[in-house]
C-alpha cells in the first residue's frame, strides 16, 4: 500500500468512522491524491463527498469545493465540523466580517475544506484570494450544472474552465449524479478536462422501490400511500405547478400529515425556513416544485412521490434519488395518467425555444413515457437509459417485477380511437381533445356531443366494450407510443405519420393492462423486508421489536442534541448508525467506536451520552420492558482513548 493510500484509509476510519471504501471511491481518491483530474459519475447517495473530502484531508493545502447550493453550505460545513474537519464557506449570505474570518483561516492554512458558490469565482477578489493560499484540490460538485441542455444549467459554471488554466498543478474533480452520455461529454468539454480519468459507478439504487400507478384521484391516492406505508416518515412530494403544491400541502396537513410547501413563488425567507424544517425535523413532508431538492443530502428521506409526470428520465432519476441515501428501504412512487401526457406535450408546444429545443424536449418526454408504460422491469429500463446493463431477470423491487402487468391486443381499440379522430377531421373539419373522443366512443349524449351533432357520426357508440378509464388508458398509450399526437393550446388529438399503419391493419398495438391490485412495499421485494404494522416506520422495519424502544430513546436523545446545537439530527448520527448501535448494544465508549459512522470526534463528543442512554435502558432485553435493575454504569474510563484537542473554531 502506498503512503497516500494508507493515509486515505486512516482518514476514512478516524474522521468518518467507516470501515471500508465503497465501489469506486478508493480508485477515485487514489487518483486525485496522486494529482490526477477526475470526472466522477455516481448516483445520489453513492458517496461522492468522500471522493474529494479525503483527498482534501490528505493532500497539503485546502480543498476548494464549488457548489451552487448556497442555502446548504452552512449545514455541509456544520456536518464536517461535527466530524472534526476544519471547514468553512464563503458566499453571499455572510457579512463582511464573517467572510474575513474565513478568508484569514484559508490564508493561514487552517482550513481543510473551503466551500464557494460558483458566482464568486467570477470575482477577481476571490481569484486573488485563492492564489494567495495553498489549494490541495478543486472539487466541482453538481457538475451537470455546466450543461446547457440540462434542467439545472447555471451560467456561472461555464467560467469554471479557467480553474485549470490558472492552477494547472492542482487536481480537479468534477462530480455529478446525472449520467447520460451527452451530459458526461459536455462536462468534460466545458470544464476543459481532457486529461481527466472517468469513473462511472453503477447507477442502481437497490434500496429504492420504483412504482408508477394509474392516476385517478391523485391527492387521495397519495394520502393512502402515505398512511399505509410511510406514516411518520420524511419525504418529498413533487408537483408541477405552484398552485398544486399549495393545495396538496394543505390537503395533507388537513388530513393529519404535516406538510409544508416549497416553490419559487414563495419568498426566500419562507423557502429557507421550510427547507430548514425539513432538514432538522423528523418526519416532515415537503410538497414542492422541482425548485426543491438539489443537494439536499438528508439521508433519511423515506419516499419521493410524483403527482405529475417529470419532463425527463434524468429529472425523474435525480428527484427519486433523493430518497434513501442511507441505504435503507425507500419508495419512489408516482401517479401518472392521460392528463399528464397531454399537459406535457402542450407545454412543449407552447413553450419557449426553437424547433430543435422542442424536438429534444419531446425526446426527453418520450423516454419518460416509455418508462411509465413499460411492461418490463422499471429499474432495468432506467439503468439501460443510463447506458448500464440491467439484470435481465428483473430487479424484484419495482412494481412491474412484483406484479407483472398483463398485455392485451389493443389493435381494434386503437383503430376505433384513430378512426374517430379521422372522421371528425375529414367529415367535419374538427379537432377535439380526449374527453370528447371518449364520449363519442362510449355513445354519451353530453351537451357538447349534442351541440356538435357528434351522435350522428358512424363511430358514435362503437366503443361500449371498454370503460371510460380503459379508453383513457388506450388514448394515453397511443400518445406514449407516438400513434397519436397533441396539438395546440387546447390539447386536441391529431394523427401522426405512424397512425396510418394501424388504420390500414398493418401494425398491431399491444397495450398494457393496468394492475388491478396496487403494489405496496409489503408486497415483497428485496429492498423492503418490513413485516409488520402499517404505522411502523420503514427506517426501523428491520429492527426486532425488542430494540425499538432503545432506537426511539436514542432518536429522542439525538433530537435534543440537534436542538441544542442548531444542526439537523443527521449531523449528530444517521438513523443507520443508531440502528447499528442498538443492534450491537455497546457497553463502553471503546466498543461504540467500532460502529460504522462513529469517528474519533463523534466518539469524543457523544460517546458517553450514547452509552449512558443505553445503560439507562438496562440492556437489549430490559429495553423491551425489563426489570430496570441494572445500575447506570455512568461514564466509562477509557485508558487507551485520547480525545482530540478541541480545534479553535469549536
Ligand atoms: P452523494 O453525495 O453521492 O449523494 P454522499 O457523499 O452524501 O453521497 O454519501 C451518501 C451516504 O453514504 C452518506 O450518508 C455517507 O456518509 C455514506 N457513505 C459514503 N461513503 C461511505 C463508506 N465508504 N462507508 C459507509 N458509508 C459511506
Ligand atoms: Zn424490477
Amino acid at each position: 500500500m502506498t503512503v497516500m493510500r494508507g493515509e486515505a484509509l486512516a482518514a476514512l476510519h478516524r474522521v468518518f468512522g467507516y470501515e471500508a471504501f465503497r465501489g469506486e471511491q478508493e480508485a477515485v481518491i487514489e487518483h486525485v491524491i496522486a494529482g490526477g483530474d477526475a470526472v466522477v459519475l455516481m448516483p445520489t447517495g453513492g458517496g461522492k463527498s468522500l471522493c474529494y473530502q479525503i483527498p482534501a484531508l490528505v493532500r497539503p493545502g485546502t480543498g476548494v469545493v464549488v457548489s451552487p447550493l448556497i442555502a446548504l453550505m452552512q449545514d455541509q460545513v456544520d456536518a464536517l465540523r461535527a466530524l472534526g474537519v476544519r471547514a468553512g464557506f464563503v458566499n453571499s449570505t455572510q457579512d463582511f466580517d464573517e467572510r474575513r474570518v474565513v478568508e484569514a483561516e484559508f490564508l493561514a492554512g487552517e482550513l481543510d475544506l473551503l466551500y464557494l458558490a460558483p458566482e464568486r469565482l467570477r470575482l477577481e477578489g476571490t481569484l486573488d484570494l485563492l492564489s494567495r493560499g495553498k489549494i490541495s484540490v478543486f472539487a466541482i460538485d453538481e457538475a451537470h450544472c455546466v450543461s446547457q441542455w440540462g434542467h439545472d444549467f447555471r451560467p456561472d459554471y461555464l467560467a469554471l474552465s479557467l480553474l485549470g488554466e490558472r492552477w494547472p498543478e492542482v487536481p480537479r474533480i468534477a462530480l455529478t449524479a446525472t449520467a447520460t452520455h451527452a451530459t458526461h461529454r459536455e462536462i468534460t468539454e466545458r470544464l476543459h478536462m481532457p486529461q481527466a480519468r472517468h469513473f462511472v459507478a453503477s447507477f442502481d439504487r437497490p434500496n429504492i422501490q420504483y412504482r408508477i400507478v394509474p392516476k385517478a384521484d391523485p391527492k387521495k391516492q397519495l394520502l393512502a400511500f402515505l398512511r399505509e406505508e410511510h406514516a411518520g416518515d420524511a419525504g418529498i412530494v413533487y408537483c408541477l405547478s405552484r398552485n398544486s403544491v399549495e393545495k396538496t400541502a394543505e390537503f395533507l396537513t388537513r388530513n393529519g400529515i404535516e406538510a409544508v410547501p416549497y416553490h419559487a413563488g414563495l419568498d426566500a425567507g419562507t423557502r429557507a425556513a421550510h427547507q430548514a424544517r425539513f432538514l432538522r425535523e423528523d418526519g416532515l413532508v415537503v410538497v414542492a416544485t422541482i425548485a426543491f431538492g438539489m443537494g439536499i443530502d438528508k439521508p433519511d428521506v423515506r419516499f419521493v412521490a410524483h403527482l405529475d409526470l417529470p419532463k425527463s428520465v434524468e429529472g425523474y432519476y435525480q428527484e427519486t434519488g433523493r430518497a434513501g441515501r442511507d441505504g435503507l428501504p425507500s419508495t419512489a412512487w408516482m401517479a401518472y395518467g392521460l392528463g399528464d401526457v397531454i399537459q406535457q406535450r402542450k407545454l412543449i408546444q407552447s413553450g419557449e425555444g426553437d424547433e430543435s429545443f422542442r424536438r429534444r424536449a419531446h425526446q426527453h418526454l418520450d423516454a419518460m413515457l416509455a418508462l411509465c408504460e413499460t411492461v418490463r422491469c422499471r429499474r432495468g429500463q432506467l439503468l439501460a437509459y443510463f447506458g448500464q446493463d440491467p439484470d435481465p431477470a428483473g430487479c424484484g423491487n419495482c412494481d412491474t417485477c412484483l406484479t407483472p402487468p398483463e398485455t392485451w391486443d389493443g389493435t381494434v381499440a386503437a383503430q376505433k380511437v384513430l378512426s374517430t379522430v379521422v372522421r371528425l377531421q375529414r367529415e367535419r373539419g374538427q379537432k377535439f381533445g380526449a374527453v370528447q373522443i371518449v364520449d363519442i366512443l362510449l355513445g354519451r349524449r353530453t351537451a357538447k356531443v349534442i351541440q356538435f351533432d357528434h351522435d350522428q357520426l358512424s363511430v358514435f357508440g362503437i366503443g361500449e366494450e371498454l370503460t371510460e378509464v380503459e379508453w383513457r388508458g388506450v388514448v394515453r398509450q397511443l400518445l406514449a407510443q407516438g400513434l397519436l399526437a397533441v396539438e395546440g393550446e387546447y390539447g386536441t388529438l391529431v394523427l401522426t405519420e405512424a397512425s396510418g399503419a394501424v388504420l390500414r391493419r398493418e401494425r398491431e398495438v399491444p397495450l398494457r393492462k393496468e394492475p388491478k391490485k396496487p403494489v405496496t412495499s409489503r408486497s415483497g421485494g428485496s429492498g423492503a423486508s418490513g413485516s409488520g404494522r402499517g404505522e411502523r416506520k420503514a427506517a426501523v422495519a428491520e429492527l426486532p421489536e425488542a430494540l425499538l424502544p432503545a432506537f426511539e430513546a436514542l432518536r429522542a436523545w439525538r433530537a435534543e442534541q440537534a436542538r441544542e446545537q442548531g444542526v439537523p439530527a443527521y449531523v449528530i448520527f444517521h438513523d443507520a448508525t443508531l440502528r447499528e448501535i442498538v443492534t450491537v448494544w455497546p457497553t463502553s465508549v471503546a466498543e461504540l467506536g467500532g460502529i460504522s459512522g462513529v469517528g474519533e470526534k463523534k466518539l469524543a463528543t457523544y460517546g458517553e451520552g450514547v452509552v449512558a442512554v443505553l445503560g439507562s435502558l438496562g440492556g437489549p432485553s430490559g429495553a423491551a420492558g425489563g426489570d430496570g435493575a441494572e445500575p447506570d454504569p455512568g461514564p466509562e474510563e477509557e485508558p487507551g482513548f485520547e480525545p482530540e484537542p478541541e480545534p479553535d473554531w469549536a
